[in-house]
């Protein structure tokens, strides 16, 4: 099973740093199942392909019967891409995990085998030279930490704080990448997008240019706030303990769509002084 699979690799890497307390995300992980054919003769596995013996005996707890010799039972399901609410065609990219309507500017995600919508809107001010850059605006409150560690935790990370009007509750709006990019130009990009004060205005529409794919789901980008809070605490103390334990509850989420002016070799937003290299994006198909 896919869990199984990435609680082993969870624990390979908790063994290398035993004995410390850390906190530790797998953004955008991909696990695959490669089949591939075997045959036994005169009870031993061959390899098909090869045709030479797995083994030179097969193992005393190997058992044949363990292993169905049946096609596996893979249902396909297909989500028609037309938009739930005016029947149009929904546009995306292949690996796109959103699709948007552009006749009543509404955008899309897979979710529980039906599609469901999202909030989602742009910044203004691309033109032909920009790409618009997807980007998850989650909501979330933290929780599950005594308050005085909690209010050295906001003022440490310097977090821009949203205090709701009817109560004394903080929230916090993170703006985390959409899209799959290596982990430290990630975690730069979530931190350089959530301190931007103020965002502009967002335009509830599809944006009319060039977009760059939704690759990464919104499910992934929660599970990146805690370690990019992290990468916000300027003191080595034990706040590090209390975001361990924190628990973060997102509240809601949008999508983004930020300009950027594509240069030779970068992508800029000057106003908000990000900037990232075009190979960041072009390499990251693989991730
Ligand atoms: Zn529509």
């Amino acid at each position: 099973m896919p869990a199984d699979i990435i609680n082993s690799t969870r624990k390979l890497f908790s063994l290398q740093r035993e004995g410390n307390r850390q906190i530790q995300s797998f953004i955008g992980e991909t696990t695959s199942i490669i089949y591939a054919p075997f045959h036994v003769i005169d009870n031993n596995l061959y390899d098909s392909i090869l045709g030479i013996p797995v083994f030179s005996r097969l193992p005393d707890d190997f058992d044949m019967g363990n292993y169905t010799a049946e096609k596996p039972d893979w249902p396909i399901a297909f989500i028609p891409a037309l938009c739930p609410e005016c029947g149009w065609d929904l546009a995306g990219e292949r690996d796109s995990m959103v699709l948007l309507c552009r006749n009543c500017d509404s955008a899309w995600h897979h979710r529980n085998k039906r599609l469901e919508k999202i909030g989602m809107g742009y910044i203004p001010g691309g033109s032909d030279n920009h790409l618009f850059l997807p980007f998850w605006m989650i909501r979330t409150g933290i929780f599950g930490i005594d308050p005085g560690a909690y209010a050295d935790l906001v003022k440490s990370a310097g977090l821009p704080a949203v205090v709701q009007e009817f109560s004394n509750e903080v929230k916090f709006i993170f703006r985390i990448p959409a899209f799959k990019i290596r982990a430290h130009h990630f975690l730069r990009i979530a931190k350089q997008m959530t301190f931007v004060q103020p965002l502009d205005e967002v335009t509830e529409k599809v944006p009319d240019g060039t977009m760059h794919s939704v690759t990464l789901p919104v499910t992934e980008a929660i599970e990146s706030i805690k370690i990019v809070m992290a990468g916000f605490i300027k003191s080595k103390n034990d706040l590090f303990s209390a975001l361990i334990d924190a628990v973060i509850i997102p509240e809601n989420f949008n999508l983004v769509y930020v300009p950027f002016r594509t240069g030779h070799h970068d992508l800029i937003n000057e106003k908000y002084n990000i900037a990232l290299n075009n190979n960041i994006l072009s390499t990251a198909c693989n991730l």
